[in-house]
């Protein structure tokens, strides 16, 4: 499915164009710089669907594309910028989290969180969000190539038991890496299982 057609539907940059809600919808989120597009592009396989950007907090819309006239992904605006001016991060967190809260086929977010920093308190923020709004969410850990195979592994394990204390998020974590093609397989297929639902 995720190696289809597939088309940009439209960038939303407020919750008042955002395209109907008629197909299973999943979403990206992460902090800035997290390797989000990156992903996007190593899952879909074309080169430049997301764009890679070493500019971070500079998109703050929600960008929609459509897969095969079966299903909907939203590239998320990243957040976490430590030198976002107040005021954007306000807009960015209206504008997220009502998304977030109000979308109906929203079938699953995938939080993105970086393999070598682990999870952030803006993470737990989004991961709390998520919880009372009853979305389900799975964590990604990407540049899983950065880290050694020991210290990846202990991440893992405390990212895993982190987990465990929020109700809406699934149990286990699916690890990438968009460098070395790593993960992309497992992705494909949890996403493709979802749509099946
Ligand atoms: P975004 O801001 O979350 O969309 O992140 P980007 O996809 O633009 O990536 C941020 C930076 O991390 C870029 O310099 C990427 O080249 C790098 N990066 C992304 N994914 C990987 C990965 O899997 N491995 C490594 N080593 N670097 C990555």
């Amino acid at each position: 499915l995720l190696l289809g057609p597939v088309s940009f539907v439209m960038g939303a940059a407020s919750l008042r164009d955002l395209p109907p809600d008629e197909l299973p919808e999943i979403a990206f989120a992460g902090r800035s710089n997290v390797g989000k597009s990156s992903l996007i592009n190593a899952l879909t396989e074309r080169g430049n669907l997301a764009r890679v950007s070493n500019t971070p907090g500079r998109t703050q819309q929600l960008n929609f594309f459509r897969f095969a006239d079966r299903m909907m992904m939203v590239d998320m605006p990243g957040y976490g910028y430590a030198e976002a001016p107040k005021a954007m991060v306000k807009a960015w967190q209206k504008m997220v989290f009502s998304y977030l809260r109000g979308r109906s086929n929203l079938a699953r977010v995938y939080v993105l969180i970086d393999g070598r920093h682990g999870v952030k308190e803006n993470d737990r923020e989004v991961f709390k969000l998520l919880d009372d709004a009853a979305v389900s969410y799975q964590v990604v850990v990407t540049k899983a190539d950065k880290e050694k195979a020991p210290v990846l592994a202990k991440r893992l394990q405390a990212i895993e038991t982190e987990l465990r204390r929020h109700v809406a998020a699934y149990p286990e974590v699916i690890v990438t890496s968009s460098r070395k093609m790593r993960g992309m397989e497992t992705l494909r297929a949890a996403i493709a299982r979802l749509l099946l639902e």
